[in-house]
């Protein structure tokens, strides 16, 4: 099997390079290195079955070349991170919309399979848990950035399930919160990557707002799992699928004394409010809980790896590293 990773030097789609060379198939990873590294693929470097292209989803002529000369894509590309979404807003949307629609267009001509990697992040600031796949959305006002995200997301899901109705091979997942070694290259900030590295640094550990909002932090190999079941999965296509761990949920107050209680440190917990971190107006979501009886009916996947376990998993892969290698960096 040929297979096209977008995203593939990322945090998630380095793993899933990994997982799909181990299978025996040849890949091909398209990156524009904005949040993901080369040295994510270093356990890739001299073999003759991955081929690593610089560039960008938004480019249509190389998004041509390389659908056409594989069997089927994994689209991961996309601009990730609370931060980076807000910074940017408009450069985001544009790679979160555009390029996804380029992907699709080009799976669509060439009759390749497509798994569109989406975010719970669509769920919105919805209280109803756990969340399933076909609840209703509910987005802030386009005038708070955070939800531009939320919202290219799901236009991406919408093109797809669109393709699928004029004969499109496609699948989507809904990853929630998936934290494991190599995450956040570049310092895009998600809360375990923050907090690890500053616990690392024996720096005070930034707890946004009051702490108590709560989320499902799901392990890197579980996640790569679900991907690649969906994919496998014939009788799962034109269906949207949540990727997460309820079974690990914590406030992310408590995230943060684990965290100092696995490494070790002696860093406090320091509240931050959402307005000094993120600007006026900023919104978060509460409680985030998938609902996997989808994923376990009609892929047969469950998540394996607690969040203990995947925390020490985590920083295991981390001691050789210097902490500011860790990630988040904000
Ligand atoms: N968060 C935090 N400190 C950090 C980074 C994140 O308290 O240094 C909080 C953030 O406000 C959110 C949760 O942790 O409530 C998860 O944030 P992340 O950006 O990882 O993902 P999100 O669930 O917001 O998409």
């Amino acid at each position: 099997m040929r297979t096209l990773v977008t995203g593939g030097a990322g945090f998630i789609g380095s793993h899933l390079v990994d997982r799909l060379t181990t299978r025996g198939d040849t890949v091909i990873v398209l990156d524009n290195l904005s949040t993901g590294r080369l040295s994510n693929l270093a356990a890739q470097r001299d073999s003759p079955d991955v081929r690593v292209v610089e560039g960008s989803i938004l480019d249509e002529l190389v998004i041509e070349e390389l659908v056409s000369s594989c069997d089927r894509v994994f689209h991961l590309a996309a601009a990730v991170g609370v931060g980076n979404i807000v910074g940017d807003p408009l450069g985001s949307l544009i790679v979160n919309s555009r390029g996804t629609e380029n992907v699709l267009a080009a799976c669509a001509r060439h009759r390749r399979k497509i798994l569109i990697a989406s975010s719970s992040e669509v769920y919105g600031k919805t209280d109803r848990v756990p969340m399933r796949e076909d609840d209703d959305r509910i987005l802030g006002s386009t005038t708070v950035h955070r939800w531009s995200y939320a919202t290219a997301k799901a236009l991406d899901e919408h093109l797809a399930l669109a393709y699928a109705r004029q004969g499109l091979r496609t699948v989507i997942v809904r990853y929630f919160n998936i934290y494991g070694p190599r995450m956040d290259p570049l310092g895009y900030g998600s809360v375990m990557a923050n907090f690890l590295r500053q616990a690392m640094a024996g720096e005070a550990v930034t707890v946004y707002g009051d702490g108590l909002q709560r989320r499902c932090l799901t392990y890197v190999d579980d996640c790569i799992d679900g991907t690649v079941m969906a994919m496998e999965t014939g009788s799962a296509e034109a269906q949207v699928f949540n990727i997460g761990d309820s079974k690990s949920e914590t406030t992310i107050l408590d995230l943060a004394r684990l965290v100092i209680e696995v490494t070790g440190s002696a860093s406090e917990i320091s509240h931050v409010s959402y307005e000094r971190r993120f600007g006026p107006g900023f919104e978060d979501t509460r409680r985030r809980v998938p609902d996997t009886d989808r994923a376990r009916e009609r892929l047969g996947w469950t998540s394996q790896v607690g969040l203990g376990e995947g925390l020490r998993q985590t920083l295991a892969s981390l001691t050789c590293k210097r902490p500011d290698d860790v990630g988040g960096g904000q």
